[in-house]
């Protein structure tokens, strides 16, 4: 196949000025605090975070994304180091005193477990209520909660270029491998989609399935464009604001343009659904040159990323974050909600507060950026959006309805949840009037 790839910016391309990739780790994290000043408790609370949450950055994050001169409030700081309070306090006790007494590591591993357990590692029942089954066989590494669209977790591609401090993939990252959901079984995962010609949608995700050289994410994508009845192919990534560079420089740059370029060409919508959290992210000029690289393959990048206390908790950050996508050709998809798992309890925005954020920022925005949904919660019967609040029969109330659901029937009806200002998450909504549930079908969870 003949490409019509732009070549990538020539400031960009020779080899002595090619940014090269350097993951830091949580051996590193003293070394990058030094760039603040910060009482040596605080280090030390910030060093217990990272042995139970996985903490990874790399340099670009470190020396491009994050203003030093902000931090500790720098949002892309916040995104990507540990806070002590996104544990819960007697556990950072806990830890920080196994650490200053330089406790074996043994005794660290197995506090650090147990903290996690009780993170609520997998919500929304994800472990077992979406694995499909094929010929008796469970397919670990695949998802199929609504009936047009499979997510398949490359087991290569569980892990990122740096970790958001909020992820809920965090159980994917921390070693401990009864938690992860991951395949390399693609016969499988192919049998599977032929067996179900009601899919339509493949959303290859992770972790970061752009983290697997070109050569390896081949193996995933293209065995794909030999079932006709997959009509679209997602990569979840957030690699255009993580590491742009792998869409300009890294070695098999190239080449993945070109991977991409081939699935547009085989009459398939490809999306590269890419993870944006604040506008910081689209600054640096080289993840404006990657999106622009990305667009030239025909692929259409939409974007989502979750709404953060101490992030992204303001209209201004999304109105501009809607605004610059668009601007650059992008399309807003999703806005979350933080998930029950992990720090939520420090992360969490409560409902109210989401969707008054959502509505001063979308009422911002051109129609071209009205695309986007939210705030949206991904829970057990399916994806929750916030319409809003309104007063019912003299009853303060919550108006909701599922863009997505196990059950399809359930679609797009509108119902009502008793108002709670503090509520942060689906499991925490009653339904409005008394009522025993949300809608038939729709019990309280
Ligand atoms: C969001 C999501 C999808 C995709 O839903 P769309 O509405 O098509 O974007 C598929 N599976 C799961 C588990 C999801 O959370
Ligand atoms: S980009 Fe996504 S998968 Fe990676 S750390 Fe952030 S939330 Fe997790």
């Amino acid at each position: 196949m003949s490409s019509t790839l732009d070549p990538a910016p020539t400031s960009t391309r020779s080899p002595d000025t090619s940014p090269r990739f350097r993951a830091f780790t949580p051996r590193d994290l003293d070394g990058l605090l030094q760039r603040v000043s910060l009482p040596p408790d605080e280090r030390l609370a910030l060093r217990a975070v990272a042995a139970v949450l996985p903490f990874r950055t790399n340099s670009y994050v470190v020396d491009e994304l994050i203003d030093w001169t902000a931090v500790p409030d720098d949002p892309i700081f916040r995104l990507t180091f540990p806070q002590a309070e996104m544990l819960p306090e007697s556990d950072l006790k806990q830890m920080t005193d196994l650490l200053r007494h330089e406790a074996p590591k043994a005794e660290v591993l197995r506090a650090a477990h147990e903290i996690r357990m009780r993170l609520n590692p997998h919500p929304s029942g994800q472990l077992d209520a979406n694995v499909p089954v094929h010929e008796g066989r469970r397919l670990t590494g695949l998802q199929h909660k609504y009936p047009e669209t499979v997510l398949v977790f490359p087991r290569q591609g569980q892990t990122c270029h740096a970790y958001c401090t909020y992820c809920f993939r965090w159980p994917q990252f921390v070693g401990e491998s009864d938690l992860r959901i991951a395949t390399d079984d693609i016969a499988a995962t192919s049998a599977y989609l032929r067996a179900h010609p009601e899919v339509t949608s493949t959303l290859i995700t992770g972790g970061d399935p752009m983290v697997m050289s070109t050569e390896v994410l081949r193996r995933y994508v293209e065995p794909l464009l030999e079932i006709d009845t997959v009509r679209s192919i997602r990569i979840g990534t957030k690699s255009l604001a993580f590491w742009p560079y792998r869409f300009l420089t890294d070695r098999d740059a190239d080449d993945l343009l070109r991977l991409l370029e081939k699935v547009v060409a085989s009459g398939r919508n490809l999306a590269l659904m890419a993870h944006f959290t604040h506008p910081q992210e689209l600054r640096p000029p080289a993840v404006r040159a990657a999106m622009r690289r990305v667009r030239d393959t025909g692929a259409v990048i939409r974007c989502q990323g979750p709404l953060v206390r101490g992030i992204n908790d303001s209209a201004e950050a999304w109105a501009e974050l809607w605004n610059e996508t668009t601007a650059l050709g992008a399309v807003p998809y999703y806005q979350f909600v933080e998930r029950d798992t992990g720090p939520q309890g420090y992360f969490g925005v409560p409902l109210a507060r989401c969707h008054q954020i959502f509505r001063d920022a979308y009422a911002q925005v051109s129609g071209l950026a009205r695309t986007v949904r939210g705030p949206v919660m991904s829970a057990m019967p399916g994806k929750v959006c916030v319409d809003g609040t309104a007063e019912v029969a003299g009853e303060k109330v919550f108006v909701l309805h599922l863009i997505q659901a196990r059950d399809p029937d359930l679609v797009g009806r509108p119902f009502f949840a008793a108002y709670d200002e503090r509520a942060t998450w689906f499991s925490d909504l009653k339904p409005a009037f008394g009522a025993s549930r949300f809608l038939p079908g729709l019990d309280l969870v």
